[in-house]
């Protein structure tokens, strides 16, 4: 092991006290900020965000696969309502039985994703990063922070809107059910269907 990252590597229980410290005293931002360096300092940063990146396209996978499933459940409850004040047409049956079909593939698309999902996350790369990924998973709603709301916003997401989407559960039967919009969500079909195309 080279002299520096052997002296990075030794620094590693001075830097997790500092770490903790700074947590305990409300600087979660900062101790992240602090995470986010040791790591690079260890080098090997276009591993650690191909490793991210991986994360993020199955995290956005699996909200996409969330709220549309959500989003069509809404629809059959709204429309099998509406066949019980009266006789459903041909269409509708049609429609229903599309939408369970859907529904059948979407449930199929979670299990399968949110699996590739946990083998991601246990590849996850060591040291403070790992401290890092940890300490996120830790906070609730870590999303909501003012970048990211901005960021849902600007992409013309719930959090531009006063529905509130983003700070409820979106599912009462997926664990992970929380997290801003994606082109999928129920309000971008009521809303601005059309304006949002490649919104993810
Ligand atoms: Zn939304
Ligand atoms: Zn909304
Ligand atoms: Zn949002």
């Amino acid at each position: 092991m080279p002299i520096k990252c052997a002296v990075i590597v030794a620094l590693d229980p001075v830097l997790v006290r500092i770490e903790t410290k700074l947590e305990s005293l409300g600087q979660w931002h900062h101790a992240q900020s602090l995470r986010h360096r040791a790591a690079t300092w260890r080098g090997k940063t276009r591993e650690l965000h191909a490793w991210v990146q991986t994360l993020i396209e199955i995290d956005i996978q699996l909200r996409e696969v969330v709220q549309r499933e959500t989003f069509l459940r809404d629809q059959v409850r709204i429309l099998t309502t509406k066949g019980e004040m009266r006789p459903t047409t041909t269409e509708e049956r049609a429609q229903l039985g599309a939408w369970e079909e859907e529904l059948g593939g979407l449930s199929k698309d979670y299990w399968q994703q949110e699996r590739q999902m946990y083998a991601v996350e246990s590849r996850c790369p060591g040291g403070p990063f790992l401290g890092g990924f940890f300490s996120y998973r830790r906070q609730q709603m870590w999303f909501l922070t003012e970048w990211m709301t901005a960021d849902c916003a600007g992409r013309g997401g719930c959090c531009g809107r006063g529905c509130g989407c983003c700070k409820r559960p979106r599912s009462t039967t997926r664990a992970r059910r929380f997290k801003h919009c994606t082109a999928m969500c129920g309000c971008y079909d009521t809303y601005s269907r059309g304006l949002l195309k490649g919104y993810i």
